[in-house]
């Protein structure tokens, strides 16, 4: 399959739904949805929260049983073992982020990850320059918790954190972060993956070596790839990374969070400390000082959540089963045929694709615009179509690979299609509270 030409050009407006139903039942992914609890008629919203596996269930299941029947004797005794859960967990998520298993944990969640990995390496940069590059269009929270550090640490945050700039409100080119490295003194770069908006994906490897050169750590939030491209953290020598696991990762909500430090980081300090990341062999003894694991381990603060960790050693199961080459081949073809559709068939409505076009440009998801996209989305939803919107004028749309088909996709686009040609928006009231 290549996913570039994810869709067939001779293909006509009628033949649509049998095309679809061809590429499904040649889809060896196809089977994994019946793993899946989804809600709605088409559930197109798994770049917020995934949905519930059976394996993702079971696991949690296994967590309740095992506090039931083990009690405190769980911490030692328990199938995966809860004192090292977080450890354990962080080995079978590290292929997913290309690090080795003593370079991932999954601990806290993404805000304070960011918290405490950014803090980390504002206090290590020592000569460096307290400047963090970031950019116009990063999830808000990033900012929230980078600015926050800053005047921790007495610095100002309107000086001191530099945004690269979008030229047109959608994507950022990788060029102008280079500008920015050369135009400011830098001593962290902190960028996304995947915008969460637009669905762009950066090049990490490119970012992270032109922050190298420039004498500054990258750092990477994950949030909106994770699970469904795969990454090479360490061959790109990135510093640190944060992401979270109930978008693509299907955990469930507000499950535990992951982090990466590159192995030539431990060891160092973590600027939010606690007994959690504290070298495992001497825990126990409870001694005054802390003593950070010589791991990601130590940026562990507090102990383990136990049950909102559990659902994640299934729903990694499922990915693994199926995996993340697997997935990030067929999430191509997905939205090369969404976009296909939405060009064709959608544009004359008013609708246009904010997505890079480029499959190595992509993430997961698509982003549709439409002056209307407020209540739009609200009309996609009422007919079963769960997609999300995000301000101004956007409609997400993520076709997930584990529990989404072609078909799916056509039947999405065609309902997009009723709803505009029969302006069933305009009968719903905009409101702007967004879940
Ligand atoms: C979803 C997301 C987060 C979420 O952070 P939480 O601490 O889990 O609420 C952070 N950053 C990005 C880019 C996200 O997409």
């Amino acid at each position: 399959m290549d996913p570039d030409s994810g869709f067939d050009g001779d293909r006509t407006h009628d033949d649509g739904v049998d095309y679809a139903r061809n590429r499904d039942a040649d889809d060896p992914l196809a089977e994994f949805r019946d793993r899946f609890d989804v809600p709605g008629e088409i559930y197109l919203d798994g770049n917020s929260l995934g949905p519930i596996s059976d394996a993702a269930e079971a696991s949690l299941d296994r967590a309740v049983e095992e506090w039931r029947e083990l009690g405190i004797e769980g911490w030692t005794e328990a199938d995966r073992p809860w004192f090292w859960y977080g450890e354990s967990l962080g080995e079978d998520l590290a292929p997913l982020v290309g690090a080795d298993p003593d370079e991932v944990v999954v601990a806290n969640s993404t805000t304070v990850n960011i918290h405490t990995l950014v803090g980390t390496f504002l206090e290590a940069l020592e000569d460096r320059p307290p400047g963090i590059l970031v950019n116009e269009l990063d999830f808000p929270t990033d900012h929230y918790a980078i600015r926050a550090q800053l005047r921790q640490r007495g610095y100002d945050p309107d000086e001191h954190l530099h945004l690269v700039e979008s030229r047109d409100g959608r994507t950022i080119d990788e060029t102008a972060v280079v500008d920015a490295l050369e135009a400011h003194d830098i001593g962290i770069v902190f960028m996304p993956s995947v915008l969460y908006r637009s669905g762009q994906l950066l090049d990490v490897e490119r970012i992270t070596a032109a922050a190298h050169d420039h004498g500054a750590l990258a750092g990477f939030d994950l949030a909106h790839s994770v699970g469904v491209v795969p990454h090479d953290c360490s061959s790109h020598g990135v510093d640190f990374a944060v992401w979270c696991s109930y978008k693509y990762l299907n955990a469930g909500p507000g499950s535990i969070a992951g982090l990466y430090v590159d192995e030539r980081h431990h060891g160092k300090t973590p600027a939010l400390a606690g007994w959690w990341g504290h070298e495992k062999e001497t825990q126990f003894e409870l001694r005054e000082t802390f003593t950070p694991a010589d791991s990601a381990g130590g940026w562990q603060i507090g102990t383990v959540p136990v049950l909102s960790a559990a659902p994640l050693a299934g729903a990694l199961e499922i990915v693994h089963e199926a995996g993340i080459d697997a997935i990030r081949e067929k999430s191509l073809a997905l939205t090369s045929y969404l976009i296909s559709l939405v060009d064709e068939n959608l544009t004359d409505l008013g609708c246009s694709v904010a997505t890079p076009r480029e499959p190595e440009r992509r993430g997961g998801h698509v982003a549709i615009t439409h002056p209307e996209a407020e209540r739009v989305s609200e009309a996609l939803r009422d007919r079963g179509l769960v997609v999300d919107f995000r301000p101004p004028n956007v409609i997400r749309v993520c076709p997930a690979p584990l529990y989404t088909g072609f078909e799916d996709v056509w039947e999405f686009a065609e309902g997009l299609r009723e709803i505009l040609v029969d302006r069933e928006y305009e009968d719903i009231q905009a409101d702007s509270t967004v879940s």
